[in-house]
């Protein structure tokens, strides 16, 4: 890139100390987009960009040099702006490395897709797709075909739709079933799902009205029966997901619910959250109650989360009995929260997956790293222990440690997976919370940023979510000191 070093002056402070001279020097934007380092990025990244932080460092000059600080050199002009342009065209939604230990992170996005997924989402964007489209007949179709027939073959449903996330799923069942009616549900399930999900407001929300049953701890069928009257609409069940009732306790299985409600002529709903596709005790994972269960057990609709251990898009699934999924088909709630055509490709693609029932946890990335067993993660910790010790410097301690994963988003609260950890403990506990801050802020500051938790007084990076170990290392090695 060419240097322009003609500004006179150009490093010094202002030649005679006054601000406004120096001022008066700084090159008007029209010279500045001019100069052959400035020109060549209009040309690569157009006008408006450039000027645009061309601007805003002009702006950001004229602040110190009122503030007595040296005239700029030219080149370091040129550099400031072209970092702007950089920091402009960097996106808002950032690749991130998740060493935090949750694995389905809700606030990093869940699910890593499916290979099968990624480019079934590509084809869909690149070409038309026959998506409201029946070819056979030449009319138009159901979005709702696209998956449905692969849901009801995986969970045994009559019938089976789709929305944008199981909230959406859950209001909708709701809506569509029990509108201006009771709705029965035990006290120990007024669940709060992180994000404001609240079971008490998503009632309200879908104008039902919410009829707690039995106690926060024990809650018995009898209870049930004594709560329904004419008024009610549907029993409802809520998988406590992110907490666990032990000790004094009980509460009513899918069968004696899903009867109770028949015998009084209503529908019986469950809203399993993450909702296992297989049974992961396979697989050596904690078990996780499966749509399918609770449908065998008499459910007229369950619904749940497509991102979380489906390991597919976000999405809300809602399997079922015909008349109810067909009653909730009809809402007008379902046109409002239908799913897009990336999201169906994805989805379509991930069930596909589980349909062939062929390398499931390999193919599938949640899966993959939910089964990655502590002494590979270990192996990993060792080979980047060298580079991240380096990174943190003598402040810290580095060594590798063991650690205990967490599934996330709601599942399993409780359980958790065996793993390893880099951990970096400051050597001055005196300072030892600003220098933690200090080294997480600098994790996060690299050009794909690190997150890792604190705990315990260290910097603890599980590296089970880690899936490109080279890209890691290099960015260390890269970065500043
Ligand atoms: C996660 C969860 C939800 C909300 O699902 P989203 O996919 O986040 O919209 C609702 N109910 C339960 C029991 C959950 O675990």
């Amino acid at each position: 890139m060419a240097n322009d070093l003609t500004l006179p002056g150009a490093g010094e402070a202002s030649g005679d100390g006054n601000p406004a001279t120096a001022l008066a020097r700084l090159p008007a934007i029209d010279k500045l987009l001019a100069r052959p380092a400035l020109a060549d990025l209009v040309q690569q990244w157009g006008q408006a960009l450039v000027k645009h932080a061309a601007q805003d460092e002009l702006a950001a000059q004229r602040g110190l040099l009122k503030a007595g600080q040296p005239f700029p050199a030219s080149t370091a002009l040129d550099a400031a702006v072209i970092a702007r342009v950089q920091a402009l065209r960097t996106p808002n939604l950032k690749p991130v490395i998740n060493l935090s230990g949750t694995v389905i992170h809700t606030n990093l996005g869940r699910s890593l897709l499916a290979d099968e997924a990624i480019e079934a989402v590509a084809q869909a964007m690149r070409s038309y797709a026959a998506l409201e489209y029946d070819l056979a007949g030449g009319e138009r179709g159901d979005r709702d075909t696209i998956v449905e027939g692969l849901l009801c073959e995986l969970t045994g449903a009559e019938a089976a739709t789709v929305v944008n996330n199981n909230a959406a799923a859950v209001v909708l069942g709701l809506a569509a079933l029990a509108a201006r009616k009771q709705v029965l549900i035990s006290r120990g399930e007024l669940i709060e799902i992180g994000g404001s999900f609240r079971m008490p407001d998503i009632m309200t929300t879908a104008g039902c009205k919410l009829v707690e049953v039995g106690t926060t701890n024990r809650t018995h069928a009898k209870d049930f029966e004594a709560a329904l009257g004419p008024k009610s609409g549907l029993i409802v069940k809520a998988h406590w997901s992110n907490y666990a009732i032990t000790g004094f306790t009980a509460s009513v299985d899918d069968a004696t619910l899903a009867a109770i409600a028949h015998r009084h002529g209503v529908p019986y709903m469950v809203d399993l959250g993450a909702g296992a596709l297989i049974d992961l005790s396979r697989l050596g994972l904690p078990r996780e109650p499966m749509p399918q269960e609770s449908l065998a057990a008499g459910a007229d609709v369950v619904t749940f989360s497509g991102d979380k251990l489906l390991g597919g898009p976000q999405a809300g699934i809602l399997v079922g009995a015909k008349a109810a999924i067909a009653r909730i088909k009809k809402h007008p709630l379902k046109r409002a929260l239908r799913l897009s055509k990336l999201t169906l490709a994805a989805l379509e693609a991930t069930l596909r997956i589980y349909v062939s029932a062929h390398r499931v946890p390999e193919r599938l990335p949640s899966l993959r790293l939910l089964t990655r067993s502590a002494a590979e993660v270990r192996a990993a910790c060792e080979r980047l222990l060298p580079a991240l010790a380096s990174f943190a410097g003598a402040p810290f301690t580095a060594r590798v440690a063991p650690c205990a994963s967490q599934i996330g988003s709601g599942s399993l609260p409780v359980e958790r997976l065996a793993s390893s950890a880099i951990v970096l403990a400051p050597v001055n506990a005196k300072e030892a919370g600003r220098a933690l801050d200090a080294l997480s802020r600098r994790l996060r500051s690299l050009p794909v940023p690190v997150i890792g938790r604190v705990h315990d007084g260290a910097l603890w990076l599980d590296l089970r979510c880690l899936i490109d170990e080279a890209q890691l290392a290099r960015q260390l090695e890269q970065a500043p000191c």
